[in-house]
């Protein structure tokens, strides 16, 4: 058994973050990663993190309140406000912090922090690094744990990685730690500590074509919630308008922001023929411009029927060189066109996973001494539609928040030992669990279960949803579900097993999936990401609430709580 005062499950941007406060505390952490830190997907991302630093000549007015109001607004009123105005506040000092930290920002002429414009952003305020911000904050975060880890006159901090966490310990209400299974050893361990900081991150993979790793199994979500953690908005998930048309790469909405045009198989800008995006054009809010591309996909107006153009060429080769290098190697590479020559195929795809686990503004959950922050956790910061740069500020501001949190919870003696006999009773749980799978011989391969629920999920729960398809793909989810009892695994070995570790994340895909579906049937509004043809209006009156979905007995439950209204009253979105 390894023990620590706090127990971080996650290496990305959150997950450092918050153990990089824990050790602040001086509270001794372990922090648990299925993949060493600087591959957590955090790493992939692109355009930048907003914060109202007024650095921009066109952004001299801005404010947190400002910023606060555009995430409200973009949200489609479903953000909780107060948590939203916390972020854009504290968010100010996390960025100061990571430049004080080395992070390597680009940088306006007289040497501030650069920033550019982003969808839904009433001034430009996305700090930047190229078009490799989340690479370099990630490297700038692990940088510091490295050092703090080396650092004798702090308590411990220390990172396992290649470890993948299979069950949250929960006793009499309170988290107690994890097991992990070893992916060298394939042996199972307790993390035992007084509380638990989840942050591992999205669930695209639940959908076939997304930008997300394949390390985005949505499984790290339903951990916690199978020991009674809700699941909150799960029915929100973003699609990313620029995705690469080939293999779904993103393409960062800076290559907007920059000044690129999207452009129909007509040559025109599109996005001037319709009511919400004739104003803001391409840098309305990605919901708005997802739709509006995958009308004039739908109307025969997509490049060869499939896909929009989105143009570069006009910013000329110094610009893209210069702010969207990495881009630019992503379309040569995967697409075959270099976007200073030629137009980069694009086509909207599943990108992010706007609910999660149900947490406070102090990333609290219902459960004791359990935390959570970051891409997995919904605050509720972004409600129904995530405004781009958002991201990225959230891991770090209530990831230092979590790491805060979670040491005066400790400090204050939360949690009390956790008796041995029933460590060792869930341990033989997982470890019995395992032995199953690994001795499975039925017919059906989870990776042909993971495709058609990729295939079902695009089509039923993708840009444009209703009643009859996503039914359709709800009752293809039970099939797969009965279809995984079935599975037999190729590989029977401990040592690096993978075809263990994706049968074990498939059944959290498809767990999630349900909870996505009946989320979505049961909403019957338009509202932000989730645009039902067969109810297109956003209806305040019934929807304005949040969808809690819990585990209870093997199976999920839906509920409703109220949404935080304190600031600014619902009005209908113009841009
Ligand atoms: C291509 C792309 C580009 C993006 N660009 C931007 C952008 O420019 N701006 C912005 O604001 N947002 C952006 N986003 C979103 C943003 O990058 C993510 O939401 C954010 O980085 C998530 O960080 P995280 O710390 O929550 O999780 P991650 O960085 O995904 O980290 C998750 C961690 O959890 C660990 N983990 C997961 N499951 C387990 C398990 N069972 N056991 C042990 N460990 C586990 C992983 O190993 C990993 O360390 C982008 C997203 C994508 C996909």
């Amino acid at each position: 058994m390894i023990t620590s005062d706090v127990i971080v499950v996650g290496a990305g941007l959150a997950g450092l973050r918050a153990a990089l406060e824990l050790n602040r505390h001086n509270v001794k952490v372990a922090v648990v990663t299925k993949v060493h830190p600087v591959r957590s997907h955090s790493v992939a991302a692109q355009g930048g993190i907003n914060a109202a630093l007024s650095n921009h000549p066109r952004g001299k007015f801005d404010s947190p309140e400002l910023h606060a109001f555009d995430t409200i607004k973009g949200s489609d009123y479903l953000a909780d406000q107060k948590a939203v105005l916390k972020m854009t506040t504290e968010g100010i000092e996390r960025i100061y912090e990571l430049e004080h930290w080395g992070a390597p920002f680009s940088r306006t002429e007289d040497g501030r922090i650069a920033q550019r414009p982003f969808g839904g952003a009433g001034f430009p305020r996305t700090c930047y690094a190229t078009d490799k911000t989340g690479h370099v904050l990630l490297h700038t975060l692990y940088e510091q744990a490295l050092k703090f880890e080396a650092a004798s006159e702090r308590a411990d901090m220390q990172i396992f990685d290649e470890w993948f966490v299979t069950r949250l310990i929960v006793h009499n209400g309170s988290a107690k730690g994890v097991i992990a299974l070893n992916i060298n050893t394939g042996e199972l361990e307790i993390f035992a500590g007084r509380a638990v900081i989840w942050a591992t991150g999205g669930s695209g993979r639940v959908f076939g074509r997304t930008s997300n790793a394949y390390i985005n199994t949505g499984w790290g979500m339903c951990v916690p919630f199978y020991e009674g953690v809700p699941l909150k908005d799960m029915e929100f998930i973003q699609f990313h308008p620029t995705e690469l048309y080939t293999n779904n790469v993103l393409i960062t909405e800076g290559a907007r922001g920059e000044g690129g045009f999207l452009l129909n198989n007509k040559q025109e800008r599109f996005l001037a023929n319709y009511e919400d995006s004739a104003k803001a054009m391409e840098m309305a809010p990605r919901d708005i411009v997802a739709r509006n591309m995958q009308r004039e996909i739908l109307a025969g107006r997509g490049v060869e029927g499939k896909y929009i153009h989105l143009d570069l060429r006009h910013l000329g080769k110094k610009k893209i060189l210069e702010r969207l290098p990495g881009i630019r190697m992503h379309a040569i590479h995967f697409a075959g066109v270099d976007p200073i020559d030629q137009p980069i195929p694009v086509a909207p795809g599943q990108h992010y996973t706007m609910g999660g686990l149900d947490v406070n503004l102090n990333t609290e959950s219902k459960v004791k001494g359990f935390f959570a922050a970051g891409e997995c956790a919904c605050v509720s910061v972004h409600g129904s539609n995530r405004l781009g740069g958002n991201s990225l500020l959230e891991t770090v501001v209530f990831g230092k928040i979590a790491g805060e949190y979670a040491s005066a919870y400790f400090k204050d003696g939360g949690g009390t030992d956790v008796p041995v006999i029933f460590l060792n009773q869930i341990l033989k749980e997982e470890e019995d669990k395992i032995i199953r799978l690994l001795e499975s011989k039925g017919k059906e391969n989870h990776s042909a279960i993971k495709h058609e629920l990729g295939d079902t999920m695009d089509l039923g729960a993708g840009i444009f949803r209703e009643a009859r398809t996503m039914n359709a793909s709800l009752e293809k989810v039970k099939e797969l579900k009965e279809r995984y009892g079935q599975i037999g695994l190729n590989s029977s070995g401990r040592i690096a097993n993978f075809d263990l570790l994706w049968a074990i994340q498939l059944k959290g895909s498809l767990d999630l999936a349900e909870v996505i579906l009946r989320g979505a049937i049961n909403r019957q509004e338009s509202r932000g990401a989730q645009f039902r043809t067969d109810y297109p209006m956003r209806d305040d009156k019934n929807w304005m609430k949040h969808t809690v979905a819990r585990w209870k007995d093997g199976t999920i439950h839906l509920g409703y709580s109220s949404v935080d209204l304190s600031l600014h009253k619902a009005k209908k979105r113009h841009y």
